[in-house]
């Protein structure tokens, strides 16, 4: 019978947990408390009906039973205990998450020094802290930025399949600083992380109006997250702290030519006259030569340097309105791209060097200007951002882990692709995890049963990978021990149609 009234408790939190979320849903304690009381009086209603029909009685007594039982079950569902937590130190908080950026093509100079495709960003992270080694946990956009949104890994958070999505109870940022009193608006630009697969979660506002759409993707994007960005900042109450996030998208394939920047201009092989969609290019990659792969990476460059610009008008508006005084600002990318590298083009399939270190920049008002070399997992920010504003928010959890303020000698990133429910087009189907220490690389990919072990400091973009030995033991460890941590919970899926097919594969995900 406890079992009984147990499983429907658990069932009741499931539910409750399963819906939009309200103001006052995330207090754990309340929410253990009201999840225990329903627990008691579904094992109170069922102890009386099991009385009832073992002395063989009819049936109104169990209907009043059963109304006074449900009559309680709501009154405990109306009992809201409202806000319950308080920001100590309540900053404006900025994310701009730029899709599909590579850390090398942020950094200044980039190798013969005259190609500057990001100055605004630049100029950004000469303000704050820059983790020049940052690592975002999975290779492709949605379970990077789930787990940026809740602090936990992949495996924790259950975003990770190509038909997954973030679902509750898992709570996320957006929720946290609601319920702390911040007003919360989004602007996203890419399908995996529009409210269709979960991403509305605790937002006022949320804008995925610019989600690609069949063919729009092969539209600029960027100057309308920000123009829309202005537009709700104008209209917000200024007497409430903002958390604003912004998903921008144009780096992501397919890459458009640029009239105000050059350098995608003097190429003039078979591809730019031949249709070159995502799949196609894969299929013919071995067709690629240098000047080919070079024109792709000039395009790339060119819609990197569009989209820095747009979120210069961005941070040059917010410093007009007096609002970089109080506004913690963190730039990230969800994933980088392959240009060739590890014989791919595009991302989402292995986390090699080239798609999961990624641009990590944190500017607050009076913080220090300062480079970090350590590894960082950009999960991070979320940890970072619940201390720098004052929220306790769980402090046990093991998956808390703030980014560091000053070199962290044995640091550690873990990445990871588990794709096993949406065969690729190229027929590969990836299962991989990697973890990087500040000296080396380990990458295990559990469906060839086989590894690879790198030395960074000689070989960062893990070309030649090295013979196993003390070290890779070492790691080997570790991960073993990581995954003892943080085992996998079984991926969250939706349904997808005929046409989203179609343009996963536009995009080169199917
Ligand atoms: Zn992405």
């Amino acid at each position: 019978m406890l079992l009984a009234g147990a499983a429907l408790a658990y069932a009741s939190g499931v539910m409750a947990g399963a819906g939009e979320a309200r103001p006052g849903d995330l207090d754990p304690a309340m929410k253990s408390y009201a999840t225990a009381a329903v627990g008691v009086v579904s094992a109170s209603i069922l102890f009386a009906l099991q009385e009832w029909s073992a002395r063989g009685r009819g049936i109104a007594l169990p209907g009043v039973v059963c109304g006074l039982g449900i009559a309680a079950l709501l009154g405990i569902a109306a009992m809201d205990p409202g806000p319950t937590m308080q920001a100590g130190n309540p900053q404006n908080v900025l994310l701009v998450v730029v899709d599909t950026l590579r850390s090398d093509r942020t950094e200044l100079p980039v190798g013969d020094g005259l190609r500057e495709r990001t100055p605004h960003l630049a100029q950004l992270a000469s303000r704050g802290t820059r983790y020049a080694s940052a690592y975002s946990q999975a290779p492709w956009t949605m379970p990077s930025t789930a787990s940026m949104m809740t602090g936990e890994y992949p495996g924790q958070h259950g975003a990770y399949s190509l038909t997954g999505r973030l679902s509750a109870p898992v709570p996320v940022l957006a929720e946290i600083l609601r319920e702390s009193g911040y007003q919360t608006a989004a602007v996203v630009s890419h399908g995996f992380v529009s409210k269709g697969v979960g991403f509305g979660q605790g937002f006022d506002a949320f804008d995925d109006a610019l989600v690609i759409g069949k063919n729009t993707h092969r539209e600029r994007s960027s100057g309308k997250v920000t123009d829309r960005a202005l537009k709700w900042l104008g209209s917000r109450d200024a007497d409430a702290p903002f958390f604003l996030w912004l998903h921008y998208f144009d780096p992501h394939y397919e890459y458009l030519d640029n009239p105000d920047w050059p350098w995608a201009d003097d190429y003039d092989g078979w591809l730019k006259t031949t249709p070159h969609e995502i799949a196609g290019l894969r299929v013919q990659r071995h067709r690629l030569g240098p000047d080919d792969l070079g024109w792709l990476s000039d395009l790339y460059d060119e819609e990197i340097a569009y989209t820095d610009r747009e979120i210069g008008r961005l941070i040059d508006a917010l410093g007009q309105q007096g609002l970089l005084d109080d506004t913690v600002v963190i730039f990230v990318s969800d994933h980088g791209e392959a240009f060739g590298e590890h014989g791919w083009i595009g991302h989402t399939l292995t986390v090699h060097e080239e798609l999961v270190h990624v641009p990590l920049f944190w500017y607050a008002p009076g913080g220090q200007s300062l480079t970090i070399a350590s590894v960082v997992e950009t999960r991070s920010l979320f940890w970072s951002l619940m201390d720098h504003l004052g929220i306790a928010w769980q402090p046990d959890s093991p998956s808390r882990r703030p980014l560091p303020t000053r070199e962290e000698p044995d640091a550690y990133a873990v990445s990871g692709v588990s794709l096993l429910d949406a065969p690729l087009m190229s027929g590969k189907t990836s299962v991989q995890t990697s973890i990087r220490t500040n000296d080396a690389t380990l990458i295990v990919d559990r469906l060839r049963g086989s590894e690879a072990y790198y030395d960074r400091s000689a070989d960062l973009d893990e070309n030649a990978p090295l013979a196993a030995d003390e070290g890779a033991a070492a790691l080997r460890a570790r991960l073993a021990d990581w995954e003892q941590r943080f085992p996998t919970t079984e991926a969250a899926t939706r349904e997808i149609d005929a046409e989203e097919i179609e343009l996963l594969k536009e995009l080169g995900y199917l």
